[in-house]
């Protein structure tokens, strides 16, 4: 079978993660900063490592078969892909920002302004569909720095955290898109064996990520509180202990609701809570 090659970004943001989500799947290989491409030992597969901004076209063109990047990228560059997963990682907010000090206070008053963006296909469009037309300075860095040189009046940037924005006196202002690293593939290739198999074991990875696995002692008198605490989880595996009327409980919590469930179980009696990471929950 045609060995596969899956594109990934050779440094910045979403490397480490994507690397580290492919050794997740069991995949092995060297991650040499110098290479360009580095083949998989123990699948048909071959990593390219490149910037983040050629992946969505590699794919498209079919240089690459599949590929990891934010859905900024893919919006941006308006690639026909298909969207074969999302990652969980990588979750930032494409946002409009404005210096603290600025009169602007709805979309409509960007009309006739200037707006500093490395994302001016998407960020035009979003003002499109606000009857809105401004002056889109296109700069590929730093452009957090625009309106205190001078450059514009408000900004289009990638926030997470929101502490750039803030520390160069700028306020968020309103969303454009949200975005997450996603797994793509090319148009019609999704049935492809290999391809499906990457995208099961992608998926095994991500399901165990939600869950922890939990052991926890309980007398057993106990045991249907408990069980009523752990909705939606086929029954826990029960184990009688070798102290007469105990049982160690088996379990599996979703990740989310964690810490409030923990505290209920330990309101229900449970003793010696062990919590454990999952590596693969296969279906
Ligand atoms: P390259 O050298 O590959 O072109 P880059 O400088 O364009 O890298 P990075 O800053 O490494 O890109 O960001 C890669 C991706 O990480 C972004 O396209 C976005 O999807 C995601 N991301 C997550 N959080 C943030 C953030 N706070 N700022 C920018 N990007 C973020
Ligand atoms: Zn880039």
């Amino acid at each position: 079978m045609k060995t596969l090659k899956i594109a990934i970004q050779k440094s910045g943001r979403l490397n480490e993660k994507s690397v580290e989500l492919l050794k997740n799947c069991g995949l092995s290989f060297e991650n040499y900063k110098s290479s360009l491409i580095s083949p998989v030992s123990n699948f048909p597969l071959e990593i390219l490592f490149l910037r983040d901004d050629d992946i969505p076209e590699y794919v498209q063109d079919g240089i690459a078969d599949l590929g990891i990047v934010g859905e900024n990228v893919i919006h941006e560059t308006e690639v026909d892909v298909a969207y074969l997963q999302k990652l969980g990682f990588g979750k930032c907010s494409l946002k409009l920002a404005i210096p603290n000090n600025s009169d602007i206070q709805s979309i409509s008053d960007l009309n006739g302004k200037s707006i500093a963006t490395s994302y001016p296909v998407i960020l035009k469009k979003f003002l499109a569909g606000h009857n809105v037309v401004s002056d889109i300075r296109t700069i590929s860095g730093s452009v957090e720095i625009a309106p205190g040189l001078g450059l514009s009046d408000a900004i289009c940037d990638l926030v997470s955290t929101g502490g750039t924005l803030i520390s160069n006196g700028l306020k968020p202002f309103g969303d454009v898109m949200y975005s997450e690293a996603v797994l793509i593939g090319r148009k019609g290739e999704e049935q492809n064996p290999l391809i499906v198999e990457l995208i099961d074991r992608v998926q095994s990875v991500l399901r165990a990520k939600e869950t922890k696995y939990v052991v926890l002692n309980i007398e057993r008198k106990n045991i249907e509180q408990i069980k009523a605490l752990l909705p939606g989880i086929k029954s826990p595996t029960v184990v009688p202990l070798a102290e007469e009327g105990w049982v160690a409980v088996h379990t599996v919590i979703p990740e989310k609701d964690f810490w409030s469930k923990i505290s209920q179980l330990k309101a229900a009696g449970a003793e010696g809570i062990v919590v454990m990471p999952i590596e693969k929950i296969i279906l």
